[in-house]
């Protein structure tokens, strides 16, 4: 006692009171359950610059957040990746393809199959794609697999994740003048990930940069159209989750059958049948 109070002398002790206010604080702040919106601005000081301003978020940050919401994504079992080796092999193949050759080939990108038989494949941020094996086996060819990832890709391109995060996060109420805390936007991130129903006028856009994409990357654009019938036939009664989840599907097909030359639709890689047949064995 005697010998710590002989430290407690002028700018010393200033500097001892300071540090241990700051400690005390810091553990008061880890301890308590604060609510987001309520957050002090000590806690944004001591946290460091987890703030994002969704409306100028720049590449970096973009990836660093899509990363985040993948790890909560697995870590919550919500999404459960398919452990194959090969199959991950080649379809991350067929992603980096695409996103060399898309509008917005300058971030990292990450694809990963979904141990999941519904048909259904999603995008949140930062170049994260994620397509299920119920799509996978869907797909008649690598061509038609190739256009769900361009027209997933497209929804990266068109940063339509952030804009719809932006207003989840208005509608939470979340959203503060100084941005978005990053462990909300993290969550809000797993919440769209999972039940984002996408406007029709982002859909068009992703098709309109998908189809776009697919042709770049020298696959056959009929790929585009023919999964896109098969989906809407596939129906019999009950919805393919991609359709619910991406919608206005019979004005999509209307819009790409104007968008393909029925003289070069065929013209292009990822036909070959039995090859995907053969590539996708393990499923
Ligand atoms: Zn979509």
């Amino acid at each position: 006692m005697l010998h710590l109070s002989s430290l407690f002398h002028g700018r010393r002790r200033r500097w001892l009171y300071g540090l241990f206010s700051l400690i005390l604080a810091f553990s008061i702040g880890l301890t308590n359950v604060i609510p987001a919106h309520a957050v002090s601005w000590f806690e944004l000081l001591i946290r460091g610059a987890q703030i994002i301003q969704l409306s100028r978020i720049s590449d970096q940050q973009e990836v660093e957040l899509g990363s985040q919401i993948n790890e909560e994504l697995i870590k919550s079992g919500q999404a459960k990746i398919y452990p194959n080796r090969a199959l991950t092999k080649y379809i991350n193949n067929i992603g980096q393809q695409l996103a060399r050759t898309s509008s917005r080939p300058n971030i990292s990108y990450t694809f990963q199959v979904v141990d999941d038989r519904s048909i259904n494949a999603f995008a949140t941020m930062g170049g994260f794609v994620y397509i299920n094996t119920g799509l996978i086996l869907k797909a008649d060819n690598e061509a038609e697999l190739a256009s769900v990832i361009g027209h997933e890709i497209g929804h990266i391109v068109g940063r339509h994740a952030i804009e719809q995060m932006r207003e989840r996060a208005i509608a939470q109420g979340v959203l503060s003048t100084a941005g978005l805390d990053t462990s909300q936007a993290v969550q809000i991130g797993v919440e769209l990930a999972l039940t984002r129903r996408n406007s029709r006028q982002d859909e068009l856009e992703a098709d309109r940069f998908g189809l776009e994409n697919l042709t770049k990357a020298g696959y056959a654009p009929s790929g585009m159209l023919g999964f896109m019938q098969k989906l809407l036939e596939a129906g019999g009664g009950s919805t393919p989750t991609f359709l619910s989840t991406h919608p206005a599907t019979s004005e999509r097909i209307e819009l790409l059958e104007q968008s393909i030359d029925p003289k070069t639709a065929n013209v292009g890689k990822g036909l070959d049948k039995q090859a995907y047949k053969s590539q996708i064995r393990h499923l």
